[in-house]
């Protein structure tokens, strides 16, 4: 089944797929962390705001829960997100892996879609801008297009293995100059990801993000400037953060 989409922007045609089917256990316990509010709003309702927001994003595909699609869909009717900003939302069960939610949510994307996104449901807060800034890198001919930061912090690459808390032997300084930090909403040709998605499902190979199945696979990935508001809220202290940058913009009438 294909969700009908309708034109936004002419020329540019855009889905996005947010995997939100996991528990998000390192938040600590409570909801699944997409369900989790900030200023009051799901995290995931925060996330999907920002993409049918673009001018070119169509169709959002939810990927929710096996068993919490009605809840999910709940959730997204009671904010009235469907046919907000001109985008469709759509809300399908997920897989028992963040790939295979990923699979899932491609699976309802219509042909005439040119450009997919695929966003994380933990990163409520990403400006519009680096939405739209992705889309344009891809529909100007990339293959896979991921924001990214430079590193605040040099990282160390450690022998594995150390039990936790133990010293870890460092292996290697990587120069921090080269090294960019990934965020998304990551973005693809419609038939690149679903290729390297099919490709990764007859060999068994699991990728934790999607530009690095497209790299895997010999296709090319740039990277285009992110935000640092387009942090990830994984641990209890980020949620701290994300409500200080909401209650800014809102100060600011950003909302
Ligand atoms: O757990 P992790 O941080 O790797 O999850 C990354 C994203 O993938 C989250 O948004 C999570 O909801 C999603 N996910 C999913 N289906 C799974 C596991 C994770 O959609 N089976």
């Amino acid at each position: 089944m294909a969700i009908p989409t309708s034109p936004k922007e002419q020329n540019l045609n855009a889905a996005a797929v947010v995997p939100a089917a996991g528990r998000g256990e390192r938040l600590g316990p409570g909801a699944p962390k997409a369900l989790r509010e900030l200023g009051g709003v799901p995290l995931l309702v925060h996330a999907v705001r920002a993409l049918a927001r673009s001018r070119a994003v169509t169709l959002v595909v939810v990927v929710a829960p096996a068993d919490g699609v009605t809840r999910v869909r709940g959730l997204l009717d009671d904010y009235g997100v469907d046919g907000h900003d001109g985008a469709r939302i759509a809300v399908v069960p997920g897989g028992s892996t963040r790939q295979e939610s990923v699979r899932l949510g491609l699976g309802v994307i219509p042909g005439d879609v040119d450009v997919v996104l695929v966003h994380d449901a933990a990163r409520p807060l990403v400006p519009v801008d680096v939405v739209d800034a992705v889309v344009r890198a891809v529909a100007d001919g990339a293959e896979a297009v991921v924001p990214a930061v430079p590193l605040a912090d040099t990282v160390k690459q450690v022998e594995p293995g150390a039990a936790p808390g133990r010293p870890e032997p460092v292996v290697a300084t990587p120069d921090r100059s080269t090294l960019r930090a990934v965020q998304t909403p990551q973005g693809f040709r419609r038939e690149v990801l679903l290729r390297v998605h099919e490709k990764a499902l007859n060999d068994g190979v699991e990728a934790t993000d999607d530009a690095g199945l497209v790299e895997r696979y010999g296709g090319s990935v740039v990277v285009v400037p992110g935000h640092e508001e387009a942090f990830k809220v994984t641990r209890p202290l980020d949620l701290v953060l994300a409500e200080a940058v909401l209650a800014r913009r809102r100060s600011r009438d950003e909302f």
